[in-house]
């Protein structure tokens, strides 16, 4: 990605205007990463410091072209995490969220912003129902399968500090080099 390109996403508004920051990424070794995130009250989900999180969570992972975000990669331990499958619906911010229900297995092959470069195919359940706070407040309920359902399971892994890469099948893991320029 070009600078002027980068630019202009840096100059992209979040909600009421506010501008939007990327937050520096926690990699591979960082011991955050292995921490269990702690709930967001409920009504601390309409400050500033809490949407304007959530608004640099989403450009962030737009930045590195990531599908999903959990806070705890950013170095903020609170249980709200990102995901935009980059369809119609657009970006899903979860707070507090709670599976109440899994059904299946799919083999998927997955990777994960903290670990740029490695690929390793996961187990992961085929259908996932899950609760969470929106951040407007309202409490939803989505019933997810295929990728949003990877999605959903590996990052609310995250907020329990665990890891894809300590539950990949053996032997599936691959180092794929950026390209370079
Ligand atoms: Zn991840």
């Amino acid at each position: 990605m070009d600078k002027y390109k980068k630019n202009n996403i840096l100059k992209q508004q979040g909600r009421e205007g506010r501008y939007m920051a990327i937050r520096n990424l926690r990699y591979q070794g960082d011991d955050i990463l292995k921490k269990k995130s702690r709930e967001v009250p409920e009504e601390e989900i309409a400050s500033e410091k809490i949407q304007s999180l959530i608004d640099d969570m989403i450009e962030t992972m737009h930045r590195y072209n990531g599908v999903g975000l959990a806070a705890v990669q950013v170095g903020v331990l609170k249980r709200i995490v990102v995901i935009d499958l980059y369809d119609d619906h657009g970006p899903i911010v979860l707070i507090n969220p709670v599976v109440i229900k899994t059904k299946g297995e799919q083999e998927v092959d997955e990777g994960c912003l903290s670990f740029p470069n490695e690929f390793a195919k996961v187990i992961r359940p085929a259908e996932v129902v899950a609760e969470y706070t929106d951040r407007d407040g309202k409490r939803m309920r989505v019933k997810a399968k295929e990728l949003l359902a990877q999605v959903i399971s590996h990052e609310l892994d995250h907020l329990e500090g665990e890891l894809f890469i300590d539950k990949i099948i053996p032997g599936t893991l691959e180092y794929i080099e950026p390209e370079k320029g």
